[in-house]
């Protein structure tokens, strides 16, 4: 059995990354980390009764986290991968951004991964193994216009991830980041059918990526397979950087 917690898991992606784990792996017992919405986590649990289960988990608070950790431990013994995949972008340029819009990115993205690492973590280092899966974003290195929040959240990840690693290299702990470019998800569904072409047209492959597309890394990074990779960052884009 292997113990996958996945944040966000009510959103496209972390959907998309529990069913691909669900699928590909029958030893895979996924927990998804939802907050208020749970409509679509609670269909896919259905689906794989006994296999997925939910849990309460605003990624914000670090006490909700201790305790999801404590209840994953209580339940499988162990835990195995952590997909820090939940986060949100609220665009504006800074010129007139609010301060509270700029502390809501970079806690709900860059002190959330903290809070996610600091609680698993530990219990990674007793079992000397686990593999963290940081979802990240293109923007931490090709920024928009609008995004100084994000984009120094999401470039926050990355240099987080690449600095866990090496303190966790010798646990038999791997830290990575996935940075996605446009995937086809309800955080791009403020873009309207303009919006959406002009974007695809900056896209070397002329398309958004598809939510199992980002899955497949994820899963592949979580692999035995994938031990010797620690620290990187890898852009999922269709070309676009
Ligand atoms: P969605 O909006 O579909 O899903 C985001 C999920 O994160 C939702 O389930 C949301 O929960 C959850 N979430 C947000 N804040 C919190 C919080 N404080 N505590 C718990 N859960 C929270 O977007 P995606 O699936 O596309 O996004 C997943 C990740 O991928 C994000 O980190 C995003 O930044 C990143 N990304 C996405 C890209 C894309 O094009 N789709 C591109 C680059 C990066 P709720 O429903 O309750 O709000």
């Amino acid at each position: 059995m292997r113990s996958i917690l996945i944040t966000g898991g009510n959103g496209g992606l972390g959907l998309a990354i529990g069913r691909y784990f669900l699928h590909h792996d029958s030893e895979a017992k996924v927990w998804l980390g939802v907050r208020a919405r749970r409509d679509k986590a609670a269909i896919l649990a259905d689906e794989y009764q006994g296999r997925c289960g939910l849990l309460d988990l605003d990624v914000t608070d670090q006490a909700a986290w201790q305790g999801a950790v404590e209840q994953i431990l209580g339940a499988d013994g162990r835990l195995d991968v952590l997909v820090n995949n939940a986060g949100l972008h609220r665009d504006c340029l800074l010129a007139a951004m609010p301060a509270e819009t700029w502390h809501e990115v970079i806690s709900a993205n860059l002190d959330a991964t903290f809070h996610g690492c600091r609680a698993a973590v530990p219990a990674m280092m007793r079992q000397r193994s686990g593999r963290i899966i940081n979802i990240a974003s293109l923007s931490a290195i090709l920024p928009p216009l609008g995004q100084t929040n994000y984009a120094a959240a999401k470039a926050g990840v990355v240099a987080l991830g690449r600095t866990l690693a090496k303190e966790v290299a010798r646990s038999g702990i791997t830290v990575n980041s996935i940075l996605p470019g446009y995937i086809e998800t309800e955080a791009l569904a403020a873009m309207d059918g303009e919006a959406r072409k002009t974007a695809q047209k900056g896209i070397p492959m002329r398309r958004f990526g598809k939510p199992a597309e980002v899955a497949a890394a994820v899963y592949f990074l979580a692999s035995h397979d994938a031990a010797y990779i620690t620290g990187a960052a890898l852009k999922i884009d269709g070309g676009i950087y």
